[in-house]
């Protein structure tokens, strides 16, 4: 993702603008991977091999996203990684509730 396409992007749910931009890693003006966060609506928006996925909550995948939150949680905010939307380590599925009893 061209780092100047932050500008003009803005959440698909409430359309806050512009969105939180974190950075794991990148190439000169490109985000190869990092997150995009609402600070709206606390909405959390992967950034995977230079393409940030912008979907609404229907057409996610949880299973993809909570794998994201687990590889990235050192370099993301708390408040993501346990309290993201729509679905974080903090959600209280299966996956996330064997990780705390660990
Ligand atoms: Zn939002």
């Amino acid at each position: 993702m061209q780092r100047k396409l932050l500008d003009i992007l803005a959440c698909p749910v409430d359309k806050q603008s512009p969105l939180q931009l974190r950075e794991f890693e990148s190439k000169g003006e490109v985000v190869v991977s990092g997150v995009l966060v609402c600070t709206k609506c606390n909405r959390y928006y992967p950034i995977t091999d230079e393409i940030p996925v912008m979907l609404p909550d229907s057409l996610r995948s949880m299973k993809e996203d909570l794998a994201f939150l687990a590889r990235w949680k050192d370099g993301l905010p708390q408040d993501v990684v346990y309290g993201g939307k729509p679905w974080s380590l903090g959600s209280g599925t299966g996956e996330a509730k064997e990780k705390v009893t660990q």
